[in-house]
C-alpha cells in the first residue's frame, strides 16, 4: 500500500501518567483507546527526554531529535552572550517559553525538518511547535490555549480540551495525511490539583470520547489512520519547593532568575528552571563569556551547597577532559561516548544507581537503566550537554520536590521536569505493533514516517529509529 493513501494521527495527552492510563483502561473507562488503538496494536511504557517538560518534550515527536540535538536545553535557558548586553538584550537572553517569548521556541530550534515539513498535508491542533506547518494547518493555537491565561489561571481546561476535540472532529473530513492533536487538560489540571484528582481522570475520559467521535466520523468513508497516543512526561505531587535562587540569594549570591529578576544587578549566577523539577545554572552571567564552564571552573562552595540539598537527586556538568561528570553528595561518575558505546564509570559511590562500571550500546543501556530510578539518564545527560546553550551545571530533583518557590502563581501542586522515573516514563499506545524492547518518544517520528511511506531525505539525521528496526535489532517479536 505504498500509494500515499496512508494516514496517521498522533494524539498527545500532555502530562498523562502510565499508571493512571492503565488503571482507567482496566476499569473500562477508556473504551475507544482500548478498541481502536491498543487492541490492534499495543500499549507500552516509553521514556521521554530531559528536561521532561512541555514544549521541550514535544521536540522528539515532531523533529525525531533530542532537545539538545537541536539546541533547546530547556523551557528556560540563558543566552550567555546576550546576558551581558543592554537591558533589552538581557531580557531577551533570559529565555522563557512560558510567557511572551513562547513563540520563539520555533525559531530557536536549530535547522532541521519537522514532521510537518516532511508531510506537508498536516493539521495540528493546539501545539506550541508549529514549524513547517503550511498556512491553515495550525488550528486552535497553543498560545491562546495554554499560555493565554484563562485556562492556566482560572482552570478552564475542560473547555479548552472540548475545543480541541471539536477542532479535531471538524478537521476529520478534510484532506490530510498527518494530524497532531494536543490535549493540555491532564497536565494543566494536575499542576493545580494532583495527578490522580477526579477532574484529571475526567480529562483522560474526555480524550477517549473525542477519539471515539473522531473514529466514528472517519471510518464511514475511509480506512482508519494509524493512531499513536502518547504523553510528553509524567507528573508527581510536589510536597516541597526548594528554590536554589532563594537559597543562593540568602547566602549573599545575587541570582538572575525569572520572572522579575532577569535584570539582577551584579548577578553571579543565573538559575533557569524547567518543569519545575530541573534547573540549569550559569555562572558569571554578565561576563559575556560564551563557552560553558567545565567541572573545575564551577565554584566548589556553591556546588557542594547544592549537592547537600535533599531536593537534589543528581547533578551533572561537563568534564574537564570531555564527557559528563555526574554528582551526588557522596558520589561521582563519568559518562563518555565513543564508537557507539556509552561508558558509565563511577569514581566514588554510584550516582546513577547502575551498580558499577557499565559500557553498553545505546539501546542496551536504555534497557539496563529502565530498572533504575533514573531511566535513560546516561543518554539524556549526554544529549542535553550537546547544546552549548545548556547550563554550566544541571540539577534533577528528587521525588516530591521542585526548584521553584511557593510564590509561583498559580502554585504548582504537582510537576515534572526531572530525570526520575515518574517524570521520564510515559505511555505509548499505537494501533500498530510495538516492540517488546524499550522505546523512547524520539522513536515515534521515524515510525510515523514509515507508516506514511515518507522517506527521510538523505542528509537528515534523526535520533530515533522506527519500531521495526528496534524489533529487528533485538529479538524476534512473538505475540
Ligand atoms: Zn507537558
Amino acid at each position: 500500500m505504498a500509494d500515499g493513501s496512508r494516514r496517521a494521527v498522533l494524539v498527545l495527552i500532555d502530562g498523562a501518567r502510565c499508571d493512571v492510563l492503565r488503571e482507567l483502561l482496566g476499569r473500562g473507562d477508556l473504551p475507544n483507546l482500548a478498541r481502536w488503538v491498543i487492541e490492534p496494536g499495543g500499549l507500552t511504557t516509553g521514556t521521554t527526554v530531559f528536561p521532561s517538560t512541555t514544549g521541550v518534550a514535544y521536540i522528539p515527536f515532531l523533529f525525531g531529535r533530542y532537545p539538545g540535538s537541536v539546541d533547546i536545553p530547556g523551557i528556560r535557558w540563558l543566552d550567555r552572550r546576550g546576558a551581558a548586553g543592554s537591558w533589552r538584550e538581557q531580557w531577551r537572553a533570559a529565555r522563557s517559553y512560558c510567557g511572551v517569548q513562547g513563540g520563539w521556541l520555533n525559531r530557536d530550534i536549530a535547522p532541521a525538518p519537522s514532521l510537518f515539513d516532511l508531510v506537508p498535508e498536516s493539521i495540528a491542533i493546539c501545539t506550541p511547535l508549529t514549524r513547517g506547518l503550511r498556512s491553515g494547518g495550525n488550528r486552535l493555537t497553543f498560545r491562546r490555549a495554554a499560555l493565554g491565561a484563562a485556562a492556566h489561571y482560572v482552570g478552564t481546561y475542560p473547555a479548552l480540551d472540548r475545543a480541541v476535540a471539536g477542532a479535531w472532529l471538524d478537521a476529520a473530513a478534510e484532506s490530510w495525511r498527518f494530524m497532531f492533536v494536543v490535549f493540555p487538560g491532564v497536565d494543566g489540571i494536575s499542576h493545580l490539583k494532583d495527578p490522580f484528582h477526579p477532574a484529571v481522570l475526567e480529562s483522560y475520559r474526555l480524550v477517549d470520547r473525542a477519539l471515539g467521535a473522531f473514529v466514528a466520523r472517519v471510518r464511514k468513508e475511509r480506512e482508519l489512520p494509524a493512531f499513536f497516543v502518547v504523553s510528553d512526561h509524567g507528573m508527581t505531587v510536589m510536597r516541597d519547593h526548594a528554590d536554589p535562587a532563594v537559597m543562593l540569594e540568602a547566602d549573599g549570591v545575587p541570582t538572575l532568575r525569572h520572572p522579575v529578576h532577569v535584570w539582577r544587578r551584579g548577578a553571579r549566577v543565573a538559575t533557569m528552571v524547567s518543569g519545575n523539577a530541573s534547573v540549569q545554572l550559569y555562572f558569571d552571567p554578565r561576563s559575556g563569556r560564551e563557552h560553558p564552564l567545565t567541572e573545575s571552573a564551577i565554584p566548589t562552595a556553591i556546588l557542594e551547597r547544592l549537592l547537600a540539598l535533599p531536593a537534589v537527586r543528581v547533578a551533572a556538568c561537563r568534564g574537564d577532559a570531555g564527557g559528563i561528570v555526574v554528582r551526588t553528595q557522596g558520589g561521582r561518575a563519568r559518562l563518555t561516548e565513543s564508537s557507539g558505546l556509552i561508558s558509565y564509570q563511577p569514581e566514588s559511590g554510584d550516582p546513577l544507581g547502575l551498580g558499577g562500571h557499565v559500557e553498553l550500546d545505546d539501546r542496551d543501556l536504555l534497557a539496563r537503566t529502565r530498572k533504575t530510578d533514573l531511566p535513560d539518564a546516561p543518554r539524556q545527560l549526554l544529549q542535553l550537554f550537546q547544546s552549548r546553550r545548556a547550563g554550566d551545571l544541571v540539577l534533577a530533583a528528587a521525588p516530591g520536590v521542585d526548584f521553584r518557590g511557593p510564590w509561583e502563581i498559580p502554585e504548582h501542586r504537582a510537576g515534572h521536569g526531572s530525570l526520575i522515573a515518574e517524570h521520564m516514563e510515559v505511555p505509548i499506545a499505537a494501533s500498530v505493533a510495538l516492540p517488546d524492547s524499550p522505546i523512547r518518544t524520539v522513536d515515534l517520528m521515524p515510525m510515523v514516517l514509515e507508516r506514511l511511506d515518507v522517506t527521510v531525505p538523505s542528509g537528515v539525521v534523526l535520533d530515533g529509529v522506527p519500531f521495526s528496526n528496534i524489533v529487528a535489532a533485538t529479538e524476534p517479536l512473538v505475540r
